[in-house]
């Protein structure tokens, strides 16, 4: 198969697990839980916080999720949660795919998709 947007991807998501992802929602969700993705996200924001010597304010409501950004690891294009819809990752949650090349690679990299489950306390 040849595609401009293969480039190796087969080395690691193979046969890969993946979880399905719904922006906004899946935030929202990790936002009233506390979960791994939160927390995740929060680390980086708080990171981010203390190199540019910001204060807690910097990080007040809801601008965590900003400092959420991704690359679909086909085509690039950008996973942020301003973008709507669905996407794919890893469960490790390193690589992720938007829902277009998701469906144009499935087959012949044989995904296989899970729910995430509710983690709370996990
Ligand atoms: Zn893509």
């Amino acid at each position: 198969m040849e595609d401009w947007r293969l480039n190796g991807q087969e080395k690691y998501l193979q046969g890969a697990t993946l979880y399905k992802i719904v922006f906004p929602q899946f935030w929202l969700k990790a936002v009233t839980e506390r979960n791994s993705f939160y927390e995740m996200t929060a680390e980086c924001a708080r990171r981010f916080a203390d190199q540019m010597q910001r204060g807690e304010e910097y990080l007040k409501g809801d601008k965590i999720r900003n400092f959420f950004h991704e690359h679909c690891e086909f085509c690039m294009e950008k996973v942020t949660m301003d973008n709507e819809g669905e996407f794919y990752c890893t469960t490790d949650m390193e690589h992720w795919i938007c829902s277009e090349c998701f469906n144009d690679f499935k087959e012949p990299f044989g995904w296989k998709v899970k729910q995430r489950k509710a983690e709370c306390g996990e």
